[in-house]
């Protein structure tokens, strides 16, 4: 994705930043130079700040340490790792979805939240204010960390927020962590993904309602054991409620459409005789007599019957109008050894989801060297159009999904993202 900042590799595993995020550091920071200066009215601006930079670089680390936990067990469980992004609110690791077993979920998910509780620990155990200390009023605790040196102050920060980070992600909602986990246990009683994934959706669905009513009843004056009361941390928990909620409902109509795909092949719903083009075509010919007169995208490209690649609009759009004339099809193409294909006897949920990984808008089906069919995303839609109303009867939310399953519906790009 073009939002992405490349930062480097980590045991091998990419790591990319999201623009959104560098929004997140300055906030960050801003927010606990004013913070540390409340605590610290004697400390110079400059202090302040170092202080509050370094506090929000060692909470990006935290959040990579954690999410570096998940991709490398799942390494170590034999799924693979794309990569990890770091996002507005967290992370993402790019883990190829569904592992394996129901104990696999388990151990990817769970070494998450358990390294930010155990770097939640540390951190507080080595800024040597002791935990009984802590325990006091509010107030003291204050007083505490007012004569604290920098060092000190800023682990007696980081602690709480990665337990908190920890804590948070428990929160058996699926997709959060907790939700995992909680999937993984059901899926191990019931010994269905699906019907897992459903229940652990529902209770993420549930406990994200609760927590926007327990959230706007605190805006009211309500008094919540452990939220609290008042206008802000009312508006916060429904926030965090809301974020929950659509989460769910994602990954629930995520389940949906793999349902209505379920037992199709890929034979059932493919066009049989997509257009195809020549390869020693000049580009201008590709345009007049194909691209002109016909509704689609993207050509195969034949060469003595056998596929050789694919040319689509956006190829044609990287080429300078005056040079049409010179430039031939096969050089623009995508090759066929870098083409996703499918197979006409694979199921359809697997192509919808080769579809939405790997960002592009169709798959040539193929046997062998020869093409026997083209798969794009608006033959699916089709068909889920078609199949929702007897199988879920909810247009909305396949629509819905559908335009998140492919995240650049209008764009033409072919080639994968980032
Ligand atoms: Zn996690």
């Amino acid at each position: 994705m073009g939002n992405n900042i490349r930062i480097g590799k980590i045991f091998g595993i990419k790591i990319k930043i999201n623009w959104s995020w560098l929004f997140i550091l300055v906030l960050v920071t801003w927010n606990l130079t004013n913070l540390f200066g409340s605590l610290h009215p004697e400390w110079t601006i400059q202090k302040r700040f170092l202080t509050a930079f370094s506090a929000a670089i060692l909470f990006f680390a935290s959040v990579l340490a954690h999410e570096l936990a998940h991709s490398l067990m799942a390494r170590a469980r034999g799924v693979p790792v794309q990569g990890i992004t770091l996002f507005l609110f967290g992370g993402v690791s790019s883990i190829q979805r569904h592992p394996d077993s129901p104990l696999s979920e388990f151990l990817i998910t769970i070494v998450g939240p358990a390294t930010s509780i155990i770097l939640g620990i540390f951190f507080i155990a080595v800024s040597g204010v002791g935990f009984q200390e802590l325990d006091l009023q509010v107030e003291n605790a204050s007083d505490i960390i007012s004569q604290l040196k920098p060092l000190p102050t800023l682990l007696l920060w980081l602690g709480p927020i990665n337990l908190l980070l920890g804590v948070f992600n428990m929160i058996p909602g699926f997709p959060l962590d907790g939700g995992r986990v909680l999937r993984s246990i059901l899926w191990s009683i019931t010994e269905d993904l699906r019907k897992a994934t459903r229940w652990a959706s529902w209770v993420g669905q549930t406990i994200a309602w609760l927590m926007i009513m327990g959230g706007i009843s605190m805006v009211f004056g309500a008094k919540i054991p452990f939220f609290g009361s008042g206008l802000i941390d009312g508006l916060w928990l429904s926030f965090i409620g809301w974020f929950l909620n659509s989460a769910a409902v994602q990954s629930y109509q995520e389940i949906v459409v793999q349902d209505i795909l379920e037992g199709v092949k890929v034979e059932d719903m493919m066009r049989v005789d997509p257009p195809t083009v020549n390869g020693k075509l000049s580009v201008s010919e590709l345009v007049d007599k194909h691209i002109m007169q016909k509704d689609d995208h993207a050509f195969p490209v034949l060469e003595e019957n056998h596929l050789v690649g694919l040319v689509t609009l956006e190829d044609v759009r990287g080429v300078n109008k005056e040079n049409w004339e010179d430039v031939l099809v096969n050089e623009i193409m995508t090759p066929r050894d870098e083409l996703v294909t499918v197979t006409k006897d694979e199921d359809a949920s697997d192509a919808f989801t080769k579809l939405s990984r790997k960002s592009v808008r169709q798959l040539p089906v193929c046997e062998g060297d020869e093409i026997v069919g083209f798969l794009r995303r608006e033959e699916i839609v089709k068909w889920l159009k078609i199949h929702a109303n007897s199988v879920m009867g909810n247009m909305m939310s396949i629509s819905a999904s559908m335009n998140r399953g492919f995240p650049d519906l209008e764009g033409e790009q072919y080639k994968e993202r980032n």
